[in-house]
């Protein structure tokens, strides 16, 4: 019989794996080691270092054969720090201290990692992340823990994920998700929603019961995992896996329809992506009718230093291009301008430590001080319209001047192309993100300036209920039924409405089918949501008319309570 333990279920699907632990703590391994002499612990520490320089190399090779040069780099800076001389003095040092070869290893690298954050150079002070980690590695050979084979598939497990873990593991390795906290807009919930990757949050101290390379039965719907299961549990998920089949090809028979009331009001159902290998499937596998939210801070993650224009032009217009080539709709694709900072840290962009992050500088904040940054992600996006039909968003604007600031690094970047005689789109709209309170209230008046606005409740409900979007202990407020998120939602709409401009939202909010019929009712143009979730959204739509949205809408907004709000919307369903 498997170990059991449960989590809430927040992407459907079962998955079957094993697991690749994610920011593995050694601790307890570190405290059942049993060291011997001093003598034998340097032995086997420098033995350690020859062993994973090896491994490493191995591993730069395979990835060079895939002209993954990228992952390549990382791994071979890696290898130079094992290989560092310096080190294995500082490790023998540190077993004169403490006798145990892998504690050593820990500390080594752990008071090399300190030196490099107290360094001005920017790319030094980013370097402690991968000093932490390649002394993790050694440690885990000394520990006797094996690397994980990712020869088949894996569930990713961690009490909290780093988005770019998922981000760099190639999509058909991932089977699925586990995470200790709560959250189900974690970044690294987002990008498995993107990829229909079956994800299980909330699952606390459940996650010490699991290891690496354990195998497991996830339940993307119930929540529950099966550690180790017995042939017959795994048999007993069989039908189940059958009925998820049947379901996925009811869904693709709608891919190519509108989403369009039974009385002709049609909505844009497009994507939320993270690559362009996104927007292709978004595209051909759901019937994305365009992009309505490309978050380009991916495009940003992974890597060791600020990818070039030319290294983003090439994934912006990539991505335009899978646009454009839809046969329904109106093929845009909207990139928004890198939303570094809250939960999405860069080791190469130091934004240095903040008591409150999400309210920290982040996002447009960043962008408007680093030119460095903003002009080359502006100048490949213009370039990238040429192929189609891009957008620009800025995110976590909260007043015009901001706006106006930004839209001015715009026409400054089209001035330098111009004078370049580099190919560039004029036509580009430039909107914003409407994810602050302020934001919204401001809307009548950002509206007159702004080509469109998206809203983003992700944010806006965080902070119009000033709860923490990943905070477990708290989810049960985050609602975006909560009647005031509603009155700002509305109040967005209609003024971009009212000046002749228009509205879509980006939010997770777009996925809920209850949640997508009111949008429209308040008329909303567009839903972009991470692809696997547009049937579902596209189904509602197409089985009710606009006459009869309004008149649930114009229920909803009398009622008092978001709780009350949604069990009357699933009670419509
Ligand atoms: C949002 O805040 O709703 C949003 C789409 O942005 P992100 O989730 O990337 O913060
Ligand atoms: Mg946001």
């Amino acid at each position: 019989m498997a170990k059991k333990i449960k989590g809430k279920g927040v992407i459907s699907g079962i998955a079957i794996g094993n697991i690749l632990l994610a920011g593995q703590n050694l601790d307890s391994y570190l405290v059942a080691y049993k060291p011997s002499s001093k003598k034998t612990e340097k032995k086997k520490a420098a033995e350690a270092l020859i062993a994973v320089a090896e491994n490493l190399k191995k591993s730069i090779d395979e990835f060079l054969a895939k002209d993954l040069k990228e992952q390549a780099g990382i791994l071979d800076a890696h290898r130079m720090m094992v290989e560092d001389p310096a080190m294995s003095g500082a490790i023998d040092e540190q077993i004169d201290i403490s006798g145990s070869a892998p504690k050593a290893v820990i500390d080594a690298y752990e008071s090399q990692a300190q030196i490099f954050e107290t360094m001005d150079d920017e790319y030094f002070r980013g370097r402690a992340v991968d000093m932490r980690d390649v002394g993790k590695r050694i440690a885990k050979h000394l520990l006797g823990i094996k690397e994980p084979e990712i020869a088949g598939k894996v569930i990713v497990a961690g009490k909290d994920i780093e988005p770019s873990v998922i981000a760099g593991l190639p999509t058909d390795k991932i089977a699925g998700v586990i995470l200790g906290v709560g959250s189900t807009t974690a970044h690294a919930v987002i990008i498995a929603k993107t990829r229909a990757i079956p994800t299980v949050v909330g699952v606390g101290d459940g996650i010490q019961h699991i290891a690496d390379g354990d195998p497991v039965i996830l339940d993307g719907s119930t929540g529950e995992i099966l550690i180790r299961p017995s042939e017959k549990e795994r048999d007993s998920y069989a039908e189940k896996i059958k009925k998820q089949e049947e379901l996925k090809a009811y869904y693709a028979q709608l891919k190519d329809k509108p989403a369009i009331t039974t009385d002709g009001k049609e909505v844009e159902l497009v994507a939320n992506i993270g690559s362009p290998a996104d927007a292709k499937a978004a595209v051909e596998d759901y019937g994305a009718t365009g992009v309505g939210l490309f978050r380009s801070e991916f495009v940003f993650m992974g890597k060791t230093d600020v990818p070039k224009e030319e290294d983003q032009f090439k994934q912006y217009k990539a991505a335009v291009e899978h646009c454009a080539a839809v046969t329904h709709g109106e093929g845009l694709c909207v990139i928004r301008t890198m939303d570094i900072g809250g939960d999405k840290p860069l080791p190469y962009i130091q934004v240095g430590k903040e008591e409150n992050p999400f309210l920290g500088y982040r996002a447009i904040r960043i962008s408007l001080r680093r030119k460095d940054l903003f002009m080359p992600q502006l100048r490949a996006i213009l370039r990238a319209g040429v192929y189609g039909k891009a957008a620009i968003m800025f995110p976590m604007v909260i007043n015009v001047d901001e706006f106006l600031a930004a839209k001015q690094f715009v026409e400054d970047a089209k001035a330098e192309l111009t004078q370049e005689g580099v190919k560039f789109s004029d036509t580009v709209q430039v909107g914003i993100m409407v994810e602050t309170p302020a934001a919204a209230v401001m809307a009548p008046i950002l509206a007159k300036y702004v080509d469109f606005f998206s809203i983003g409740t992700n944010d806006l409900v965080q902070y119009t209920l000033a709860v923490d979007r990943g905070n477990a202990q708290i989810s049960y407020l985050y609602n975006h039924f909560n009647p005031a998120v509603l009155r700002l939602i509305k109040r967005t709409i209609e003024s971009a409405n009212k000046e002749g401009k228009w509205a879509g939202m980006c939010g997770e909010m777009a996925s809920d089918p209850n949640a997508a019929i009111i949008l429209m009712a308040m008329g909303i143009k567009e839903l972009s949501m991470s692809a696997p979730s547009i049937p579902r959204v596209k189904e509602r739509i197409r089985n009710i008319t606009l006459a009869r949205a309004k008149e649930i809408l114009a229920e909803v907004m009398e009622m008092e309570d978001g709780d009350k709000i949604k069990d009357y919307l699933a009670s419509l369903e």
